[in-house]
């Protein structure tokens, strides 16, 4: 039976509970009627325009993205604004906009546990726990085998969908690595975590001059990790096949298609 945007809207809170999201979040439905049928489901990392195209091309019912299009207060949907043309675009199709954010970090099969399990670790637990101690934001674990600083992080560039930035890194190439943080997407409020400080290297997003230089500089003084700066995008976008197959199981019937398009903002580096 096709289920209605309501009664998917129950599954996705009992897979990505909407409780577990970070207090600043905005993750729910965005727009949609709860009444209207779903029959196909497509999920990207972000709702762009490009994103927004293969949705409607598609005749996609409904798109799950992982950023909320609507995060901070906005006093107009204009259409002269993107995020009033991509809202209005999707009203007009009949396409419905829900978000799986913070709520999709935290759970046991999340952003940063998908990326965990890619890399092999085991033994993996959250670096900060939720009540539920199998709950909680980025994960730290051991690799089956002792690797290398460098090795590790051509691993991650084979994992991951290839962007224009790459993977950059801040330790020696050669610097063992046993024990491994992650982080999927912006991680840099994790770097001071006893488990961060204490791994061998800690994988993460977007990460700034001043809190990678921080973290480098106190651990000349008391040991810390390798640091392994990612893209954003890429981070989070092995998610959403897991996510896919999790919806896929619930609801046999539903299409549910993976977006292949990069919406990581870079186009090109050049490197000195
Ligand atoms: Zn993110």
């Amino acid at each position: 039976m096709t289920p209605s945007l309501a009664e998917l809207l129950t599954t996705i809170d009992r897979l990505w509970p909407f409780a577990g999201a970070e207090s600043w979040d905005a993750a729910g439905l965005v727009t949609g009627d709860p009444d209207a049928a779903v029959h196909r489901v497509l999920f990207t990392v972000d709702a762009v325009a490009e994103t927004i195209d293969e949705a409607i091309a598609e005749r996609a019912d409904l798109v799950i993205a992982h950023h909320p299009l609507l995060l901070r207060g906005v006093t107009s949907v204009a259409e002269d604004r993107y995020k009033g043309s991509l809202l209005a675009r999707l009203i007009r199709a009949d396409c419905a906009l829900v978000a799986a954010h913070t709520n999709a970090d935290v759970v046991a099969s999340g952003t940063s546990a998908v990326l965990a399990e890619r890399l092999g670790l085991s033994d993996i637990r959250p670096i900060v726990p939720s009540n539920d101690m199998a709950l909680g934001l980025g994960r730290v674990g051991r690799l089956a085998e002792p690797t290398t600083v460098g090795r590790l992080a051509r691993r991650l560039a084979a994992i991951l969908p290839p962007t224009a930035t790459g993977v950059r890194v801040a330790g020696s190439f050669d610097d063992v690595v046993n024990t491994v943080a992650l982080c999927g997407g912006a991680g840099d409020s994790l770097l001071s975590e006893p488990v961060v400080r204490t791994a061998d290297a800690y994988i993460t997003a977007d990460l700034r001059h001043h809190p990678a230089s921080e973290s480098r500089e106190q651990s000349k003084l008391s040991g810390g990790p390798a640091l392994i700066d990612v893209s954003h995008w890429a981070s989070e976008w092995l998610w959403l096949e897991t996510a896919a197959a999790e919806l896929r199981a619930a609801h046999p019937e539903l299409t549910v298609v993976v977006s292949e398009l990069r919406t990581d903002p870079w186009d090109f580096q050049i490197v000195q």
